[in-house]
């Protein structure tokens, strides 16, 4: 997947002229920005694997491992639903992860395109 803003804006926050240009165009959506400043927010808590997350470099097992930090990933499940639309059941395990669920399930969606439903078991 391709990043709509530089790696210089999403890690400083402050936009350079031509990511201000894409803002003002619109073509970057405020769900996007909403997600580099979540990933930022992980970052900031000692992630150092930002650029991979979103340049999406690694592969889903360790995009999820990666995305739902310190959780310990269990297992990761395909279920085709009736529509033909795939969700990927995450089972997690240990720590939360280091933000809301919902909003990491959501960096997952705009990112990889992945619905994810996520369970914890003790
Ligand atoms: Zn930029």
């Amino acid at each position: 997947m391709k990043t709509e803003l530089c790696h210089f804006c999403l890690r400083t926050g402050v936009l350079c002229p031509r990511c201000e240009e894409k803002v003002k165009k619109g073509e970057v959506s405020p769900s996007y920005m909403e997600i580099a400043k979540l990933l930022l927010e992980l970052e900031s808590k000692g992630f150092s694997a930002l650029e991979e997350i979103m340049e999406g470099g690694v592969d889903e097992r360790t995009f999820i491992e990666q995305l739902f930090w310190p959780s310990t990933l269990l297992t990761i499940n395909k279920v085709w639903l009736p529509d033909d639309s795939v969700e990927t059941k995450v089972i997690l395990k240990g720590r939360r992860p280091w933000a809301d669920v919902k909003k990491l399930a959501e960096v997952a969606k705009q990112l990889r395109g992945l619905s994810l439903r996520v369970e914890f078991v003790r």
